[in-house]
């Protein structure tokens, strides 16, 4: 495993253990073995302990409001193509928070990868519980257990419109680097939602719980039927077992970027700029 230091950003400072270390080791070497440069880079980081990794990470970055780090990238990539535009950010604030963004980037087939640090518990906040919590968490928020259902991030992103959804497991380093590798190269909205320990405050979840749950698929083929992955997703968690590998990819759909722009490169970054503002104002002057 190669991992370029030129990625390095200042020295991590989560507690030891935490599964955030096996995603940043796995998002830097993957970076590096795809012959990326920190400033061929753009990543939107979310708020909480993953989003911390904004300042542990060299490259473009936008330590985002909470929630907010999805419509973020958007923008970004509409603006200027040429970068590779990833969002990092835990479960609380992209299926929490921005719940709403994360639907309508599914839809949109947006050109963006999202990393999410599933750790099924607010984390930086000491440990309430979070839209992917199981039914029954006892919490600092819920200490009689929580009552909604845990969302399905991967039956969501299938049945909304991604073309490549796939999870990965934190403990598994290299089976993460191959599977972020493929979510960056895909064109299209790809998801990789990682089962990440929290080791502080989340002790259900734990290394050991996902150790004999996990279920590795194979390299390929992949599913390419929505409704067959996400009978598959539903069959897998009703056995308790978390798929791990592309659980689903198409390439037969466009991307948000391709449609909209339909070939022609007039992205923002390409339009004249404006150093005086005067002009531009006038034209709105009554
Ligand atoms: Fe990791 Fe949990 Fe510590 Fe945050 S609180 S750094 S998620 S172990």
């Amino acid at each position: 495993m190669s991992i370029l230091a030129e990625f390095d950003g200042y020295k991590p400072t989560w507690c030891p253990g935490c599964g955030n270390w096996g995603i940043s080791i796995a998002l830097k070497s993957s970076l590096s073995q795809l012959g990326l440069s920190p400033s061929s880079v753009f990543v939107v980081f979310g708020i909480g302990c993953s989003g911390n990794m904004n300042d542990f990470l060299n490259a473009y970055s936008v330590h985002s409001l909470h929630g907010r780090s999805i419509p973020t990238a958007i923008g970004m990539k509409l603006a200027n193509h040429k970068f590779t535009t990833l969002v990092v950010g835990g479960d609380g604030d992209l299926y929490g928070e921005g719940g709403n963004h994360f639907l309508h980037a599914c839809r949109g087939n947006h050109d963006i990868t999202v990393i999410v640090h599933d750790n099924k518990i607010y984390g930086l906040t000491t440990g309430q519980f979070s839209p992917t919590s199981p039914r029954g968490f006892k919490s600092k928020s819920s200490p009689y257990g929580s009552l909604e259902k845990p969302l399905n991030p991967l039956a969501v992103a299938i049945s909304e419109g991604a073309t490549f959804v796939a999870q990965g497991f934190a403990g598994n380093v290299p089976s993460l680097i191959n599977i972020i590798k493929l979510a960056i190269s895909h064109k299209g909205l790809s998801l990789v939602n990682v089962l990440q320990p929290c080791v502080s405050f989340n002790k259900v979840n734990t290394y050991e719980y996902y150790r004999t749950r996990v279920q590795y698929l194979p390299k390929t083929p992949y599913i390419k039927s929505r409704e067959k992955a996400l009978d598959f997703v539903f069959e897998s968690y009703k056995r308790e077992k978390y798929p791990v590998g592309v659980v689903f990819s198409t390439e037969k759909e466009a991307s948000y970027t391709e449609m909209l722009f339909n070939g022609r490169k007039n992205e923002l970054v390409k339009k004249p700029r404006y150093s005086d503002f005067s002009s531009l104002f006038s034209k709105f002057e009554m």
